[in-house]
């Protein structure tokens, strides 16, 4: 039935147009909508009074100039499949923005009419819009509807059906943009009509204005069917662009978007809209915006609540991860007693219970940074963060929607840089998004947050909170460096503007609250449980295997066997336990025990990992890191929680003595080959060198090519060993 009428709804993203969608066609679309989900389209039916159509969902957004995927979908649906009419849902509480999109599509040409949504809304907040009078003005069918509750929405239907009746012919608006824009928009028009160019598609006032503002998508379609006429084009808006330049200092798309606001603005002002509340009584959101959002108390309430949230934080989980920790502990034990010797054994100590405890143990950190990750984002102060830190993201050329990507990917602590990844869909700049995307690695994941956990409690344990907290501030500074980096090299190109909603603060409920933490809690153990015990076995068999030849074995068994020769049967007895033992023979047992260790050290370093680690010293010695850490950051690649449990086997494969078994922490405390010099060049490294494998795979997806996969394993890498070179060959010179 290709003759039947096709409605698309299209509006600014969160302006309703789900809600409307489904309240139409009675489905059930997912509603309320997370970056980068709805890219596609969605089709369903309307039938009711007589009336029936096909009705199309088209994703959110701002704008008509291609900066992100969902202005290409909508705006290649509008051209390619024609709808005879759109419905543009407007939010009534927020009028002014939500109509630079609608003053596009006027441009455009395509038939429309305007769905006024959330009237209930703008009631509340003290808004009444005059939607007569904003019809006569805009000259197109204007009504109010509330979608939640289906009000006003057969009206709305009746009005759009008939609408597309009466006008089947794209016709732009002609908005002014100036003496010197509308003298060139007339040109350019004439030009485009004499040579019959693309106006099969498009109204030539619409290209005119599409080659005007430089859009990319238009030019390249329109050097696709007549480069020649592309060319005349371009060299005409050229001159008036310089011309421009000159004359008032200002580029064409600039004025464009300039005189699109004061359209905008000049029919709002003409007794649009009326407040039936006076504007300066604030609502409780509003005041507490008022101190929350402050220029100068802002950032320091957010320092102060960050700082907050850590020492929550760590406070509260030391004894839940005391607990963990003890009770692998005891299973290593048991483990130990009951399971005959040999490779079994090895494996399911140093490979599973070591390795998984090691991770699973911060569980209960996790879980209360989870928690109070969860509070910031339901009472709706996550948002105002992003605000915040979008006059700071301006500078690093950078843009507000980055913030919310680095919160993601564990700006504030525990997030994933995957989801981190894709929540980047909504910078509508490709160089904005490229370096958000090729940076948001360098925030503390919740893999990597253990790792530090475990480095700082042993090294740095006085201030734990304190420490992490500046590693947060390290890795959001470094990011940024970054970022700014690329933007003035490989990703150079101008900023976008930014819109950013606030929603209202709201308690947040003790269910929400409960679900958020459990989601991300659950993906953190089921992630141990799965893909990390597979790479523990597979770290411990490259740690275990080749074994030492018999040959080294029996070197050590000599030297144990020479040592209980020298001894008389009296020692024996002591170190039995029938007798008090002696100086002497506590010093043998002593003895005997680091010929144990050495023989551990040696088949470690036989083994596969080993020859790696050791082979990697030729280089790694500059940031400090011995064979042992080096096996750990390579087994991070594949998942940084790896480097913990990698470090716990390897660790307790040398560890002889299991009825001594101490934590990692205090394991490292007391090796004489760590300091707190090279804890901090490992804790540098970690936050900063190349993603895990995972996210270099979304990575390569989201940027389209795999050179950038490459580029962010390589260009991370290096950061990192520079970095944590710097700081171990200072510190270690100065401590
Ligand atoms: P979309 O991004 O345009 O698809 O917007 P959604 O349909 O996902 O709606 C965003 C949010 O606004 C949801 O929480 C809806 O329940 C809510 N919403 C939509 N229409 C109305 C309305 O008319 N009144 C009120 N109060 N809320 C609405
Ligand atoms: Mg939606």
């Amino acid at each position: 039935m290709s003759n039947e009428l096709t409605i698309a709804l299209a509006g600014n993203p969160n302006a309703g147009k789900t809600t409307l969608f489904n309240a139409l066609t009675g489905s059930r679309q997912h509603v309320g909508n997370y970056p980068g989900v709805t890219v596609d389209t969605k089709e369903g039916r309307y039938s009711k009074n007589g009336l029936s159509c096909r009705l199309v969902d088209l994703p959110g957004i701002y704008s008509l100039s291609p900066y992100s995927e969902e202005e290409v979908v909508a705006r290649d649906y509008l051209v390619n499949q024609r709808p005879g009419v759109i419905i543009n849902i407007v939010d009534a509480s927020n009028l002014e923005r939500n109509l630079y999109l609608s003053c596009q599509f006027m441009e455009m040409g395509v038939p429309m009419v305007i769905a006024l949504n959330m009237i209930d809304v703008a009631k509340k907040r003290g808004i009444e819009i005059d939607h007569q009078r904003l019809s006569e003005l805009i000259g197109l069918p204007v009504c109010p509807v509330v979608a939640r509750s289906g009000q006003g929405i057969s009206e709305l239907m009746v009005a759009a059906i008939a609408h597309a009746r009466e006008h089947s012919k794209w016709q732009p608006a002609k908005i002014s943009y100036g003496e010197d824009l509308d003298a060139a928009m007339l040109d350019l028009s004439e030009m485009i009509k004499a040579a019959d160019f693309l106006t099969q598609d498009y109204p030539a006032r619409w290209t005119a204005l599409k080659y005007l503002e430089k859009d990319d998508r238009h030019l390249s379609i329109g050097d696709s069917v007549n480069v020649e006429m592309s060319a005349r084009l371009v060299e005409k808006v050229e001159q008036v662009s310089r011309h421009l330049e000159q004359t008032v200092g200002s580029e064409p798309d600039a004025m464009i978007a300039d005189h699109r606001y004061g359209f905008i603005k000049s029919i709002v002002k003409q007794n649009v809209v009326h407040r039936t509340i006076d504007p300066d009584r604030l609502y409780a959101s509003d005041r507490i915006d008022k101190v929350l959002t402050n220029r100068f108390a802002g950032p320091l309430i957010m320092l102060l609540v960050l700082l907050g949230l850590y020492n929550f934080t760590f406070t509260y989980s030391a004894l839940p991860v005391a607990w963990c920790e003890a009770f692998f502990s005891w299973l290593g034990v048991v483990a130990d007693t009951f399971v005959p010797d040999g490779y079994f054994k090895s494996m399911l100590i140093a490979g599973i219970i070591d390795g998984i405890g090691g991770v699973l143990g911060f569980v209960p950190l996790i879980m209360f940074m989870f928690f109070g990750i969860a509070l910031l984002e339901d009472t709706g102060y996550l948002a105002r963060v992003a605000f915040m830190m979008d006059r700071i993201f301006r500078i690093f050329g950078l843009h507000g929607s980055s913030v919310m990507a680095y919160i993601i990917s564990g700006g504030i602590a525990g997030g994933c840089a995957v989801p981190g990844v894709m929540a980047t869909r909504t910078l509508r700049s490709p160089k904005e998004r490229m370096a958000t995307l090729l940076t948001v690695p360098f925030m503390n994941c919740g893999a990597k947050l253990p790792v530090l956990a475990l480095l700082v409690g042993a090294f740095f344990s006085e201030n734990q909170a304190r420490y992490m907290f500046l590693f947060t501030l390290l890795a959001w500074l470094m990011a940024l460096l970054a970022a700014k980096l690329l933007r003035v090299t490989v990703l150079r190109g101008a900023s976008t503007p930014f819109v950013l909603e606030l929603p209202p603060y709201r308690f947040p409920t003790f269910q929400g609250l409960f679900i958020h933490t459990w989601e991300k809690t659950w993906h953190y153990i089921k992630k141990a449980g799965t893909v990390i015990l597979g790479i523990s076995i597979l770290l411990w068999a490259m740690m275990t295997f080749p074994a030492l030849p018999e040959t080294d074995r029996q070197v050590f068994e000599d030297q144990r066997q020479q040592m209980s020769d020298q001894v008389s049967p009296l020692l024996f007895a002591e170190l039995e336990g029938t007798t008090e033992p002696s100086i002497e023979a506590l010093a043998l047992y002593e003895d005997l025990l680091a010929v144990d260790g050495a023989e551990a050290e040696a088949a470690l370093r036989y083994s596969v990992a080993g020859r790696i680690g050791t082979a990697m010293e030729r280089i790694s010695w500059l940031p400090g890191f011995d064979w042992r850490t080096n096996i750990a950051l390579l087994g991070g690649f594949a998942a940084k929680e790896v480097i913990i449990s990698t470090l716990g086997t390897s660790y307790s494969l040398g560890q002889v003595d299991p009825e001594a078994s101490e934590s990692l922490a205090a394991t490292l405390g007391n090796d004489p080959g760590w300091d707190a010099v090279k804890a901090l060049s490992v804790i540098i490294f970690v936050m900063f060198y190349a993603p895990c494998f995972v996210t270099v795979a979304c990575i390569i997806k989201e940027a389209g090519s795999w050179k950038w996969g490459v580029f962010s394993i390589t260009f991370n890498t290096f950061f990192a060993f520079l970095l944590s070179t710097l700081v171990y060959q200072v510190g270690s010179r100065l401590f």
